[in-house]
């Protein structure tokens, strides 16, 4: 999957240059096709958002939190969130757990790497975690609804994003 022009228009609805406000124009910057800025110069380059997600077990049961917001509300994903600017992948999913579920991890292992397109937003690359709880108490927050250990043979059937479902195959068919 290659975005092109049209995509990056799409996603990041972009029509006016952010540094100096004139209007985006489209032309070839090194053989691709990109907007650019006729008065400054400003490229626009579209890059993916990098996203963390992470694999908790626990006795068996894998723990999911349920959507508060778009895209995908009210459907059940793991534990993840955009990484800020600074953070390691790890620190983030640390930090997403933290702040969706109140649960205290250690990450264990590197599952998988994603690009996708299926967020509406932005082009995504996600990186999937194995992780451990060592403390707190589980309680949903932020924007999770709520946030629950199911059993692995008794997964919900409405779990958000191809990215997730993968990851959880593929946690459950290499443990
Ligand atoms: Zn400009």
């Amino acid at each position: 999957m290659k975005p092109n022009i049209d995509d990056q228009v799409n996603y990041e609805g972009l029509r006016y240059c952010p540094r100096c406000a004139a209007e985006l124009r489209r032309a070839d910057v090194r053989e691709h096709e990109r907007l650019v800025c006729p008065e400054c110069d400003y490229v626009f380059y579209l890059t993916p958002a990098p996203v963390a997600c992470v694999l908790i077990e626990r006795d068996g049961a894998i723990l999911l939190v349920r959507r508060r917001y778009p895209p995908q509300r009210g459907l059940w994903c793991l534990p993840a969130g955009f990484i800020e600017a600074g953070e390691s992948p790890e620190e983030s999913a640390v930090r997403e757990v933290e702040e969706e579920t109140g649960l205290e991890i250690r990450i264990t292992g590197f599952l998988d790497s994603w690009a996708t397109a299926e967020d509406p937003r932005t082009p995504i690359v996600s990186f999937a975690f194995t992780g451990d709880v060592v403390g707190g108490e589980l309680e949903p927050g932020d924007d999770a609804e709520e946030a629950v250990f199911f059993p692995a043979d008794a997964l919900p059937h409405d779990i958000a994003f191809t990215t997730h479902r993968n990851a959880i195959a593929k946690f459950l068919r290499d443990r």
